[in-house]
């Protein structure tokens, strides 16, 4: 409210500058527009707006209120933890810079958007006009939730399918095709062909580094076709050494 309900002089205080009253405890001006209002109106002549919330007004109010804060505590807590594992990240996972950072700003801007205090703003900007302001806070929580999603997709699911993006990645696949020669005796060595590759970084309890390599294969088989298939190659980093090490399956 930017008026004093009491004497209608403008004042964003709970407790007005000029009367000291206590806002909303009279109602002889309109807290939104500054407006006499006349004793016994139910709303607002110039703005429209109601002189005394409704019930249900209030519980959808509050609602709103703990669905968006829950919200925002969500993306601001995915921008804190992205943030924290960014050099990491770029390290080891092999995200490019550019890239991370993008991620970071999603899931900042996604925490912004639902910021607690926008949604005064927005009550502040509208008044009277109820369906724009509630159009304008759900648009707030879908661009939240869309901004959310696409960090979300970025940094974690299309993660997987980046490969050969830097050296890592290659050693990554190297140990991984090692280990698979030295397993699976193929009938032809030099009918294998790798169709395509991917890795996903895991990291246990004990703060183990792993990579779970998932290897698409072609070679022959006994018969004399091609087989095609997907096998699954599990590395661990070790850090002393330096060195990647396939774990036994
Ligand atoms: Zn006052
Ligand atoms: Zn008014």
């Amino acid at each position: 409210m930017k008026y004093c309900t009491n004497c209608g002089v403008k004042s964003k205080k709970k407790f007005c500058d000029a009367c000291d009253a206590k806002r909303n405890t009279s109602h002889n001006f309109c807290g939104w527009c500054g407006e006499a209002i006349p004793e016994g109106a139910h709303r607002c002549k110039n703005c429209k707006e109601p002189i005394k919330e409704s019930a249900g007004a209030k519980v959808g109010r509050v609602l709103f209120a703990v669905i968006e804060f829950l919200l925002f505590a969500f993306c601001l807590l995915n921008a804190v933890l992205w943030a924290h594992d960014l050099p990491y990240t770029i390290q080891y996972a092999g995200s490019s810079v550019v890239r991370a950072v993008i991620i970071l700003v999603l899931f900042l801007l996604s925490a912004l958007v639902v910021f607690p205090l926008v949604r005064g703003w927005v009550r502040s900007a509208t008044p009277g006009k109820k369906g724009r302001r509630a159009l304008i806070n759900a648009l707030r929580v879908i661009l939240a939730v869309a901004l959310l999603w696409g960090g979300v997709y970025m940094g974690f699911v299309t993660n997987d399918m980046e490969t050969d993006v830097n050296q890592w990645g290659h050693s990554i696949k190297a140990e991984a095709l090692e280990t698979f020669h030295e397993r699976y005796a193929l009938k032809n060595e030099d009918s294998f062909v790798l169709n395509d590759w991917r890795y996903k970084e895991v990291l246990s309890d004990t703060g183990d580094v792993y990579y779970i390599v998932t290897l698409d294969w072609s070679a022959e088989n006994s018969l004399g076709g091609m087989t095609r298939q997907e096998t699954v190659i599990t590395l661990c980093y070790d850090e002393e050494t330096g060195e990647l090490y396939a774990l036994d399956d």
